[in-house]
């Protein structure tokens, strides 16, 4: 072949000159957006992989998980050795996804989506995308997406079969779609989540990379469309999206369906918006409780200000059979390693009982406690009560924690 007949090919630089090529492709949108991926397990690997490929800017990993042997069967992006080194999911994903294509950005956060990640991460985040196996961990994502009022993407997997869904605040929900068992199972992994074992939480549902790979690839899909957003105005693109729809996928009979999902209730925990958010540059996730308060009072003219907690704040642990009591400084969610760490528990049958403040106020005794220590994650949106109104109130000094390399 001559030199000269390649003189039609467009020039590709970039690894996204080539998407260039798609008549509604917009590379800055693209480019720019931050998508955050939440669990990095089967779906996750697949949901990073077609990211890393489409060149979208700024990927946000978070998982708490080790790579365990089991895990390598269905993850294309973990190794044999991740497993023997019991690396973190969320960083080797990380790397792996930069060696994919360096032309990305990526952030890791090994954290739990139930306490660890403030509300702030979410509300900076173009895209949201849900890769679970569990309902807890799906519950807190509907939560904190409806305050934001932004849409969320969440997929499923078991066997051969799969669903993607695209949750819409205000349209559809996935607290409003559980029935009461899975309620009541939810109930009990937030028992169980702080003191017991996290394998109750975890679900163990056997999966293949197939059934990983289509739907990993229809919420990569809805992803590019929310970051697009193109509307039925738009003359440059139309997209029929999974909105309030549920895709199911059944490998083994090769059913394929789009149902629209059942109108939201009106009795339901998750429809709560925080609407007017103030960004307080001053306040960060190392302001000591009594900052905090002094500076609630002082903004808001109010001598007693409330602060609720997403996690209880423990100061005390009652051994039930020595009835000996151990003081401690933990958010509820470090108590179950604690116990663990320090032997608490004598043997199979001895309880633990938890003594902890659900506020902050100005009673409060521990008030030289950062919020980090007290339990309230970077960049959180706190929620603040004075006389008969409620604050939303953002940790905006922990801006420069998102940094994406
Ligand atoms: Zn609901």
């Amino acid at each position: 072949m001559k030199k000269e007949d390649f003189l039609f090919e467009p020039s590709i630089n970039t690894r996204d000159d080539v998407y260039e090529l798609i008549s509604w492709w917009k590379k800055d949108k693209v480019r720019n957006a931050k998508v955050m991926v939440i669990g990095a397990g089967a779906l996750g690997n697949e949901v990073l992989k077609n990211l890393a490929l489409l060149n979208i800017g700024n990927i946000l990993i978070v998982d708490y998980d080790t790579i365990e042997f089991s895990n390598l069967s269905r993850s294309l992006l973990f190794r044999e050795n991740d497993a023997n080194n019991n690396a973190l999911k969320c960083s080797i994903a990380a790397e792996r996804v930069k060696d994919l294509n360096p032309e990305v950005k990526v952030m890791s956060l090994n954290a739990d989506i139930n306490n660890g990640i403030g509300l702030g991460v979410f509300r900076r985040m173009d895209a949201i995308i849900g890769c679970l196996d569990n309902r807890l961990a799906r519950l807190s994502i509907n939560r904190a997406c409806y305050k934001l009022r932004k849409p969320w993407i969440d997929g499923a997997i078991e066997n051969l079969a799969g669903q993607s869904t695209v949750y819409v605040p205000g349209k559809s929900c996935y607290e409003c779609d559980l029935t009461e068992r899975e309620k009541k199972m939810i109930r009990r992994a937030q028992a169980c989540m702080n003191v017991a074992n996290r394998s109750i939480v975890r679900g163990r549902i056997p999966t293949t990379p197939i059934s990983a790979s289509i739907i990993g690839a229809i919420q990569a899909q809805e992803a590019l469309k929310i970051i697009h957003n193109y509307d039925e105005k738009s003359k440059e693109a139309y997209f029929e999206t999974l909105k309030s729809k549920i895709f199911r996928y059944e490998g083994k009979t090769i059913d394929i369906g789009v149902y629209e999902l059942e109108d939201i209730k009106e009795d339901c925990d998750s429809h709560y918006y925080y609407d007017e958010i103030i960004e307080a540059n001053e306040l960060s996730h190392n302001t000591t409780v009594g900052e905090l308060i002094e500076w609630a009072q002082k903004t808001f003219n109010e001598s007693e200000p409330e602060i609720p907690l997403q996690q209880q704040f423990i100061y005390e642990l009652i051994q039930d059979k020595s009835e000996n009591r151990i003081s401690v400084r933990l958010p509820e969610s470090k108590v179950r390693e604690y116990i663990e760490t320090n032997n608490l528990r004598t043997d199979f049958n001895e309880e633990v009982y938890l003594k902890g403040y659900h506020y902050l106020t100005i009673d409060f005794p521990f008030k030289e406690l950062t919020l980090k220590e007290v339990g309230i994650a970077p960049l959180e949106i706190i929620l603040i009560e004075i006389e008969g109104a409620k604050k939303y109130v953002e940790l905006t000094g922990d801006s420069n924690y998102l940094n994406f390399k």
